[in-house]
């Protein structure tokens, strides 16, 4: 595809505040710019939202609130089916459009967009099934009436690596539950979303229910309106530090909150594991988004017996994958989101390789224009090694021997992340064992993806709060309340 088409595409999504189902310009009419991390250059500007901006799509949710929770569930299953529908027509445009905002290659942005447009088709099935209950006192006399209502209006903020799945994965729920909102991308990949609101206005979700900003001052911006009183609730994904200073502000407030946190994701192949298998399953959670993944593995622990054999056939898968501009044919890893990544992934594993690691495959930055590490396999990495406690959020892959069951478990827990983690054995006791004994919110049975819609995803420890997803997804967004009759 030429740049001519690759203009289009990007000339076609609207740059501008989504507010009360209108288009509109930053206040103050400042915009910030939008980068291409495959050439570092500027592929547009978007409105950057001023507190007041904040405030006034804060306003338009709150003033829809009470008339979207009187729609119908059906109404607003409909919605969300044609939300659905409308996303993979237009899945060529969206995945390009992801790929020029994010890096990813153009297969991976198709998948995210499917995956994105099932959250809207699960909670299309949600809506009309939120149910209530109708119960006697244990003492009789009385009758329990149990319902369940829109918890109000929510604030919405999403991180750069899944720019369309992490918001309707909070948007479906919302809208299933009778919730309005108010979303915030992040800077450094607003169109995806920006894209979405189109979609959702020709679904027929009513003005003032979505509205969508973006802003380069997400704290002074958001802050404000966590701390108003105005929202009921707050929706996170991103990192823990950020979470935590959200959690505090919304501690004012007490709103309801969900966060999706950081993971530090073990990886555990026991020596009974088809090895194959496992080699597959570690490409799968490590270089899924080029390892920007807060489920990407982050350590992996490799029985001692089979860690030689194992290091070398995924060194070699490793090597063979293509880098470069997720737009061209057959290239499986893009560039990372930015400069600062790309130094974060170079000094984590300069760190890991003077603590004694080698390297296998990879290693070093090509340079040149555009953000791209290689695929990198590492064996020998010690517990002291930075990247034993941070995300890499980069394609580098780990390995660490272990000898026992034991001492794999506690080196896994030994984190103060509990997202997910992947356990490979074809012994069936010792997997439930292990996955018991896992502190992560999810755990990967010989399987490197977990993230499924209709699964409830979320994590332990400083990993978050709250899942999303699975049936339990839309229990964030409701209320309980508990109606007590007098009988006789
Ligand atoms: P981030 O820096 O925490 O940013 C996430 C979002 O929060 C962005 O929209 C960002 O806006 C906004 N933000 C930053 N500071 C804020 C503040 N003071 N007040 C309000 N909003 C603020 O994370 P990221 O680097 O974009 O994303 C990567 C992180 O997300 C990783 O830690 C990853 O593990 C995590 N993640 C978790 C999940 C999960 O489901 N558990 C899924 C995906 C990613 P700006 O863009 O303007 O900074």
């Amino acid at each position: 595809m030429d740049a001519q088409h690759e203009a289009r595409i990007v000339d076609a999504v609207e740059k501008r505040l989504f507010i009360d189902g209108k288009w509109v310009d930053a206040a103050d009419r400042r915009t910030l710019d939008v980068i291409d991390p495959a050439t570092g250059k500027t592929l547009c500007a978007v409105a950057d939202a001023s507190p007041s901006d904040g405030r006034a799509a804060l306003d338009a949710a709150v003033a829809a609130q009470s008339a979207f929770a009187a729609t119908s569930p059906r109404e607003r299953s409909d919605m969300l089916t044609g939300a659905f529908e409308l996303l993979h027509e237009r899945i060529d445009d969206l995945a390009w459009l992801m790929t020029l905002e994010m890096g990813k290659p153009l297969a991976e942005a198709r998948g995210e967009i499917a995956y994105a447009a099932d959250f809207f088709r699960h909670f299309a099935g949600e809506a009309v099934r939120i149910d209530g209950g109708y119960q006697t006192s244990p003492a009789g006399g009385a009758r329990f009436l149990v319902a369940r209502q829109p918890v109000g209006p929510c604030l919405l903020i999403t991180p750069w690596n899944f720019p369309m799945a992490m918001g309707t994965r909070k948007l479906g729920p919302a809208i299933a539950a009778g919730c309005t909102s108010v979303i915030k991308p992040a800077a450094q990949t607003p169109l995806s979303m920006l894209a979405l609101m189109d979609i959702l206005a020709e679904a027929g979700v009513p003005a003032g229910v979505v509205n969508c900003i973006t802003a380069s001052d997400a704290g002074g911006v958001m802050e404000p309106l966590i701390r108003s009183g105005l929202a009921r609730k707050l929706s996170f994904t991103g990192s823990t530090a950020v979470g935590r200073l959200l959690l505090e502000q919304c501690a004012e407030k007490i709103l309801r909150t969900s966060l999706e946190l950081g993971g530090n994701a073990p990886f555990i192949v026991f020596e009974d594991a088809d090895l194959d298998e496992a080699v597959e399953g570690a490409i799968a959670a490590k270089m899924r988004n080029m390892g920007e993944a807060c489920t990407a593995a982050n350590r992996i622990y490799v029985h001692a017996s089979v860690i030689d054999e194992f290091g070398r056939l995924l060194a070699d898968r490793m090597a063979a994958l293509p880098v470069g501009r997720g737009t061209e044919d057959g290239v499986k890893v893009g560039p990372l989101i930015d400069e600062a990544g790309l130094r974060k992934v170079q000094s984590l594993v300069a760190d890991a390789v003077e603590r004694g690691a080698t390297v296998l495959t990879g290693g070093s930055a090509p340079g040149g224009n555009g953000f791209f590490y290689p695929p990198t396999v590492l064996t020998g990495v010690p517990r002291e090694a930075k990247m034993a406690d941070q995300e890499i959020f980069g394609p580098v892959a780990p390995l660490t021997p272990f000898d026992s069951e034991a001492e794999v478990i506690a080196a896994a827990n030994d984190t103060e992340y509990g997202l997910v983690s992947y356990v490979f054995t074809n012994d069936l006791r010792r997997a439930l064992r292990v996955a018991e004994a896992l502190e992560t919110g999810m755990v990967g049975l010989n399987q490197g993806v977990v993230s499924n819609p209709a699964a409830p995803f979320g994590g332990m420890k400083q990993s978050g709060l709250g899942r999303e997803g699975g049936a339990v997804g839309i229990d964030e967004f409701l209320e309980t309340k508990y109606i007590g009759i007098a009988m006789g």
